[in-house]
């Protein structure tokens, strides 16, 4: 298999680059319109042809890339199916494992950062993955005060969901603010300040009532636009 962990700097977001060596088959989780272009060129680099984008839920701070790949390597554009988003390839539901070659990659529901959140689990040799998307970040978590968030919703999907797998299973979430790559969900259950360490769901709830974050610049365009497989619409870009 290979694996590479993509950065895009204005969102801080991680993109995830996922290869079958048995077949060339590639997969890009999570990508951002800004670097399109660097990540087929790493995806060319290693002789891998771009199968699909996978989306863990619809952003509110980046706009995906997913229309723009489709449209320079016509690959295809998968969205969970709880998003509705428009214009997509195929849709992504907990139960329903996706094949990139000969890897399969197993979406499971994580509602409560919005109501469309699913992670993805990529076992491959010795080695388990989980693209846990903006549920779980490194001792952090995704925010729940939009999108139809729901702070006690996020505390059963981690706990349920993300907790239920392995400790050795590795954690690699679609943002960092800190140069931070990976943990473990060992680290997380740990160490974790939200949601590890033995915290309540009401404690947990209690934090996330009290961020009092302000409004993602980018939101009211990059939700509309990410409803549509990162298709910007004229009457958006106009009204910037
Ligand atoms: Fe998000």
């Amino acid at each position: 298999m290979i694996f590479r962990q993509l950065f895009e700097p204005t969102a801080s977001a991680y993109t995830y680059l996922v290869g079958c060596l048995q077949t060339g088959q590639a997969a890009l989780i999570d990508p951002v319109i800004e670097s399109v272009e660097r990540d087929l060129d790493a995806i060319y680099a290693l002789g891998l042809t771009l199968a699909c984008t996978v989306e863990t839920h619809i952003h509110a701070d980046h706009v995906t890339g997913a229309g723009r790949l489709r449209a320079l390597s016509g690959s295809k554009a998968g969205f969970p199916a709880a998003s509705g988003a428009e214009f997509v390839d195929f849709t992504i539901a907990e139960g329903q494992p996706l094949r990139i070659g000969e890897l399969q990659l197993r979406p499971f529901y994580t509602p409560g950062h919005t109501d469309d959140h699913h992670v993805y689990v990529l076992e491959s040799q010795d080695t388990a993955r989980v693209f846990t998307g903006d549920a779980l970040l490194i001792e952090g978590c995704g925010r729940t005060d939009f999108q139809n968030g729901d702070a006690a919703t996020l505390y059963r999907s981690v706990h349920d969901k993300i907790f239920a797998l392995g400790d050795d299973t590795l954690v690699y979430p679609a943002h960092d603010y800190n140069q931070r790559h990976v943990s473990s969900v060992g680290q997380e259950k740990a160490r974790n300040p939200r949601l590890g360490g033995g915290t309540t769901i009401e404690e947990f709830v209690e934090i996330m009532a009290g961020l009092d974050l302000p409004r993602p610049k980018k939101m009211d365009v990059a939700v509309p636009a990410n409803r549509a497989c990162g298709e910007v619409s004229q009457r958006l870009a106009a009204s910037d």
